[in-house]
């Protein structure tokens, strides 16, 4: 079992909770960090009296100083400082909660430092998974998702025969706007997109949800995660989010992972691995859901979701083009810049476009990034 936890990403949605998790479990927090806030970060601080604390944004770097000051804390900034928390031998494993393609860097640096990790960076695996799945296995680092579905699906493979797995069930709520056309979307506002049915999470996962791009960059990490082909995971539209993942075996059973929509379960899965002990969530009552509904995703409504999938059957650089694109696109949809619809066209154009190309170190993956987002700047300019 782990005892010490470094976390990237500490005041976010999952950072928060990850630390409610530590509390209750007696787990010391050795290193706390975040993108811009450092008020909640030095309030984290004066309560969890971590070693280190940083500051991925550094322009923040003197608003740290002056915050912390006294507190004993070892102060970094920036991306050095995310890798060398990445890599500081005082925890034993790093929960990795950043957002965004900022999040691989420190993910190949605890890797290489054979440090276990709990992967909450979808952006990861997405934009550089053959790199990371082939450090994690040179190095023997474990990682532990902490993203619901992936954690569901690496649950339900306990205690069987990998060779023995015929596919997995991706379950998607469908966000805020199932049902929806296009044509019922044209004017959809950035408030009407941060409204999610089932989840609170951090603005950009929030938009992603609505475009179902979450679920199209979780095909991707349930890909590199579980070493599958696409025509392996069936996606599907599950309302409730009871059930947050399953897996089918050669004998056509389906084995699923069930409870409450509460980050803390996966969470404190992946830090506690493999124990299951008390977690501050409420049970799940299957007679106060009463009904679970299941259904297919309208792949003609959700370009992003759409665009996703055929980025990780063209594979190579597209999947890191899809993720910078909308990365770029979102930030323009939340700036008010371009409208809703739009971030699904520019993905779906970034791939087209862009050609893709084989990866080999991180340089590529940063390129295709670079390149995308270049792309989006240049098409809503
Ligand atoms: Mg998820």
């Amino acid at each position: 079992m782990m005892n010490s936890v470094a976390i990237l990403g500490s005041t976010g949605s999952i950072g928060t909770q990850a630390i409610e998790v530590c509390q209750m479990h007696g787990l010391r927090v050795t290193a706390l960090a975040a993108n811009t806030s450092v008020d909640t970060l030095v309030k984290q601080a004066k309560e969890l009296k971590p070693e280190i604390l940083c500051i991925a944004d550094e322009s923040r770097y003197p608003a740290l100083k002056e915050a912390a000051a006294g507190l004993g804390c070892r102060l970094l900034a920036g991306m050095d400082g995310l890798c060398e928390i990445a890599r500081d031998s005082a925890s034993d494993i790093l929960l990795n909660s950043v957002v965004g393609m900022v999040g691989l860097l420190p993910t190949l640096t605890a890797i290489d430092a054979k440090k276990p990790l709990a992967l909450a960076n979808k952006e990861t695996l997405v934009a550089g998974g053959a790199l990371v799945m082939d450090a994690a296995a040179k190095n023997g680092v474990p990682i532990y998702p902490v993203d619901s579905e992936h954690s569901a699906i690496f649950q339900c493979l306990q205690g069987n025969k990998r060779s023995q797995l015929k596919k997995i069930i991706l379950t998607a709520s469908g966000g805020p706007f199932y049902g929806k056309t296009k044509a019922d979307l044209q004017n959809t506002t950035v408030e009407q997109a941060l409204k999610h049915p089932n989840w609170s999470m951090g603005n950009k996962i929030t938009i992603d949800s609505a475009t179902l791009m979450n679920k199209g960059l979780e095909f991707i990490e349930a890909r590199w995660l579980f070493d599958l082909t696409p025509d392996q995971i069936e996606i599907v539209v599950h309302r409730q989010s009871v059930l947050h993942s399953a897996v089918v075996y050669q004998d056509d059973s389906m084995i699923g992972q069930m409870g409450v929509p509460d980050m803390k379960i996966p969470i404190q899965y992946a830090l506690l691995y493999p124990d299951r002990l008390p977690c501050p969530t409420k049970p799940l009552s299957l007679t106060d859901y009463g009904t679970l509904t299941f259904a297919k995703p309208d792949y003609d409504t959700f370009d992003c979701l759409t665009a996703c999938i055929k980025a990780s059957e063209m594979g190579g650089s597209a999947p890191a083009i899809a993720n910078g694109a909308n990365e770029a696109a979102v930030a323009a949809f939340l700036a008010r810049k371009i409208s809703f619809l739009r971030i699904g066209e520019l993905v779906t154009a970034a791939i087209r476009e862009i050609p893709s190309a084989p990866l080999s170190c991180y340089e590529d993956v940063t390129a295709a990034d670079k390149a995308a987002r270049a792309f989006v700047a240049n098409a809503i300019a």
